[in-house]
């Protein structure tokens, strides 16, 4: 699928878009788009293509925010339609997440949630990723410490982007067995499933290793193990021609 995470000081709508749409050949399922808005997640998604979603917005705009995820849909676990699209949510909508791959074992991390009570709206093997990530910042911790303690609960292949409604500074994302590349910018930093996603913005990346934590913020980027050790990416220059 194609993932964009964007933070910084121009609209998150717009870029997000803008890197969805240069994204969109991994996947045409669905499109979708959180942005962190005033203590709380504002999102919009929609079956099909990025059009789709693009209509909606044109009529409805999600609230002003530099600070937002996007994702276009390759379904793996569900039906592709509205209720399976990313991004998705936490029980209290604090939490929103997108994710590239497979967790294989969200059935059973799905029924200890529905032990606990968590109602889960979709068939996807992602919204436990949700739930559980949104569980971790409700107890106190920051989404970056959050994100580390999901990730050594989950199994299969992934790359997860994810914002905390009550937190602006930063996206957090992680991956293992998928790819995850960041842009650098100045004032702004980017996410991408690949370089395609910011290459309008910034031709400095950093590629992520293999189960590593990365949390952006608009003057940095912190990289750590799924244990929150301190870790690096490796720097690259892109020269793609973008009139090719
Ligand atoms: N397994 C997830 C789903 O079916 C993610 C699919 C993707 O990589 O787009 O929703």
């Amino acid at each position: 699928c194609g993932i964009v995470g964007y933070v910084g000081e121009r609209q998150a709508q717009d870029v997000v878009i803008e890197g969805l749409r240069r994204l969109e050949y991994r996947g045409y399922d669905s499109a979708g788009i959180a942005v962190v808005d005033a203590g709380r997640i504002a999102s919009a998604t929609k079956a099909g293509k990025l059009a789709n979603l693009e209509k909606i917005l044109a009529e409805n705009p999600l609230p002003a925010s530099t600070t937002g995820i996007g994702h276009t849909r390759w379904a793996t676990h569900g039906a592709p339609n509205d209720v399976n699209a990313h991004p998705h949510l936490g029980s209290t909508g604090r939490v929103a997440l997108v994710h590239n791959g497979i967790i294989e074992n969200f059935a059973d991390l799905r029924a200890r949630l529905e032990a606990d009570d968590h109602v889960l709206l979709s068939e996807t093997d992602t919204e436990v990723a949700a739930h559980l990530l949104e569980l971790q910042v409700e107890s106190g911790v920051d989404l970056t410490t959050a994100m580390q303690r999901v990730c050594q609960r989950l199994e299969g292949a992934f790359t997860l982007v994810a914002v905390d409604g009550q937190d602006p500074s930063r996206v957090v994302a992680a991956r293992r067995n998928s790819p995850l590349v960041v842009g650098l910018g100045e004032g702004e930093n980017f996410l991408g499933s690949d370089v395609a996603a910011f290459i309008e913005h910034t031709r400095e990346a950093l590629e992520l290793g293999q189960d590593q934590v990365v949390t952006i913020t608009r003057e940095g980027v912190e990289v750590t193990t799924f244990d929150g050790e301190p870790a690096e990416g490796t720097r690259f220059h892109v020269d793609w021609d973008l009139s090719a």
